[in-house]
């Protein structure tokens, strides 16, 4: 597991209850995952962590990955782990930085959403990872989705109709 975050945290435990061993690469000096998924991983027997780890390569033999390659930041040494899978978890940065002068962002970036998808902008609904919404899953964007086109559908429909803009008899009897 590449990345000592909450994501590679809770991905490192995770994976340590359905494979032998996992070792997590962290680029810092230290974890920066909260301390209670730190203590969870320490507890767990088959998990090994490696830290100021700057991961140079990953190896594999044409069908299938080896082992990783690290620079120890320490030391200056490169290392090589053999290993059976790579997973990297250094986090993601959602695309919204042209949205920060308009829209209400949360501190990674994330636009800030209401159970209905609403934005701080009235009629401006979001979805999916680049919202506040908990766990970044598939399932969880789809339903977002639905959610933010059913938002804008109710908003639409409630916008006031403009002054002068309501049909009237005679407009009743032309279309009749
Ligand atoms: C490695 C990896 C593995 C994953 N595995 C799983 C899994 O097993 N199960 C699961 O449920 N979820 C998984 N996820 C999470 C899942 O991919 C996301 O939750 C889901 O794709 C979110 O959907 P979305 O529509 O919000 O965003 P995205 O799928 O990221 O779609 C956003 C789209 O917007 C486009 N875009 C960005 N900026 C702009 C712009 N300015 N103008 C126009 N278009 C733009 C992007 O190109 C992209 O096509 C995984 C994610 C990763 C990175």
């Amino acid at each position: 597991m590449i990345g000592g975050g909450n994501s590679g945290a809770e991905a490192a435990i995770d994976l340590a209850g359905v494979v032998s061993h996992v070792t997590l690469v962290e680029f810092d000096p230290q974890l920066r995952a909260d301390e209670v998924l730190q203590r969870k991983l320490r507890s767990l027997p088959n998990v090994e962590i490696v830290v100021s780890a700057r991961t140079t390569e990953v190896v594999g033999d044409g069908s299938k990955v080896t082992s990783l390659r690290y620079e120890d930041r320490d030391s200056g040494d490169a290392r090589e782990i053999e290993l059976d899978g790579v997973f990297v978890q250094i986090g993601l940065v959602p695309n919204t930085s042209w949205l920060k002068d308009s829209v209400e962002l949360s501190p990674r970036g994330e636009l800030v959403i209401d159970e209905r998808g609403a934005t701080s902008v009235p009629g401006v609904f979001g979805a999916g990872d680049c919202t506040t919404v908990p766990y970044k899953q598939i399932v969880i964007a789809l339903g977002a989705g639905a959610t933010a086109s059913l938002s804008a559908f109710d908003y639409l429909i409630r916008t006031p109709v403009p002054e002068g803009g309501e049909r009237d008899a005679a407009d009743e009897d032309a279309a009749a």
